[in-house]
């Protein structure tokens, strides 16, 4: 065997629970470890290492992501009344991914896997479509009144100096419903500038679109951030890279996206981005088969599975049973966080790794070896699915026998 990859900057590695974490070891074992000299910043974010450091590690997890630049995280329970019960917790722990996500101020990314022989529902599709969906505000930050006699419904605005500013929305002759919702430019640009960084840096399209015809003030500053922020930062990037970057109506983006490629990224505003990921992850196939990851505007990036801990199959487990667990999307976190590595540190063998442990990984679901999510849609049927360790064991032999 050839001497192992040197790395330069340590990588931020999260461990995490349940299956996931199972799965994370021997993901690590048998594909990365034999080929890489692996430098790792470990941090232990299983529900049971949060609650004895009192949250503490997820703060320094994110702490170091800012430090170093690239993480890879492994899913996490967020605990809830049950969880607190059944790991006797000090108490219910927040979301790790809502931490780091507003330490490090990022945006998610989620870009489904292809492979051959599981086609999406839409067959136009040919590339991934990349969702960015805007995590901040709108109707997820909004006021609703339910009003059950007539009156009249006003925008009012007090500025801190004291000034008030009044619109009507409404003379309401009988009752009805008003929603009051708002964003900030700061967290806009936030959001324009971790699409286009992520965009750049994946070599793709950039798709953004709103409603500007009909909410011209609030659609329209969305409009005028991002078309800012690309003339100031990004145009010339984006001209050297080979790629566009493309604004539409929204009605426009999803009537040209059911008869596209793919191959690009969607920029979505929070609530078209709820929507619309639902829609493109189902039509693509499986859970199991996307990734996740959230960049910052400062560049910071962090890689994981979209999936959870898989917590029904951890419980097999446990009693001893053969699960099937699909791990590609961790090991695609894996390959993710490497190859961002090795394209800030220079290292051109790392990348190439990464690259062939990916394809790899497709080439044997595509050669007919996978684990039950997949044989349930693939066409040809594989005569028998392969369990949890069977299947990164065909990945392993794959990975040996690629040039
Ligand atoms: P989940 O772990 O995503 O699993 C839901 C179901 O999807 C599974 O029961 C399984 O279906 C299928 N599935 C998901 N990933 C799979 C894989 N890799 N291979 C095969 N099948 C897969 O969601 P959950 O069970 O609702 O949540 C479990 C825990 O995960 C919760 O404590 C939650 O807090 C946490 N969570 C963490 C993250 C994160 O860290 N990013 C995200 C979401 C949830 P079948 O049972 O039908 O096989
Ligand atoms: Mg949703």
């Amino acid at each position: 065997m050839p001497d192992k990859i040197q790395m330069r900057t340590p990588l931020v590695e999260m461990d995490g629970d349940e299956m996931t974490r199972v799965l994370w070891k021997i993901v690590k074992e048998k594909l990365i470890n034999p080929y890489v000299d692996l430098k790792v910043e470990y941090y232990d974010l299983g529900l049971q290492a949060r609650d004895k450091s009192d949250d503490k590690v997820t703060f320094e997890a994110a702490e170091a992501i800012k430090k170093y630049g690239v993480g890879v995280k492994c899913a996490t329970i967020t605990p809830n009344a049950e969880r607190v019960k059944e790991y006797n917790l000090k108490k219910m722990w927040p979301s790790p991914n809502g931490t780091i996500r507003a330490i490090l101020d990022g945006t998610v990314f989620r870009k489904p896997i292809l492979v051959k022989n599981v086609k999406p529902s839409i067959p136009s599709w040919k590339n991934p479509i990349i969702i960015g969906r805007h995590a901040y505000g709108d109707i997820y930050k909004g006021q609703e009144l339910h009003v059950t006699e007539p009156g009249k419904a006003e925008i009012v605005f007090t500025s801190a100096s004291g000034k008030e500013t009044r619109v009507t929305i409404m003379e309401m002759k009988e009752p009805g419903v008003i929603q009051g919702i708002h964003n900030l430019e700061s967290s806009i640009e936030s959001f324009a500038r971790a699409c286009f960084i992520y965009a750049l840096s994946e070599k793709v399209d950039l798709w953004f679109a709103t409603k500007d015809t009909i909410c011209k003030v609030y659609d329209g500053v969305f409009k005028d951030i991002f078309n800012k922020v690309f003339n100031n930062e990004f145009k010339d990037k984006f001209e050297k890279a080979g790629i566009t970057y493309f604004y539409t109506l929204i009605d426009d983006a999803v009537a040209r996206v059911m008869k596209s490629e793919g191959g690009f990224l969607w920029a979505c505003k929070n609530y078209d981005g709820d929507v619309m990921s639902d829609m493109v992850a189902s039509a693509f196939g499986s859970l199991a088969m996307m990734t996740s990851v959230l960049v910052s505007p400062k560049g910071y990036f962090e890689f994981e599975a979209a999936h959870g801990t898989v917590q029904k199959h951890y419980y097999k487990y446990l009693k001893g049973e053969k699960t099937s667990t699909n791990s590609v999307a961790l090991i695609f976190a894996w390959t993710g966080a490497l190859k961002k590595r090795g394209e800030l540190d220079n290292i051109p063998q790392l990348i190439a790794f990464t690259e062939k442990l990916e394809k790899a990984t497709i080439k044997t679901i595509e050669d007919g070896k996978m684990t039950g999510d997949l044989a349930r849609l693939a066409d040809p049927a594989p005569s028998q699915s392969l369990s949890s360790e069977e299947f990164l064991d065909a990945i392993a032999s794959t990975l040996n026998s690629l040039k």
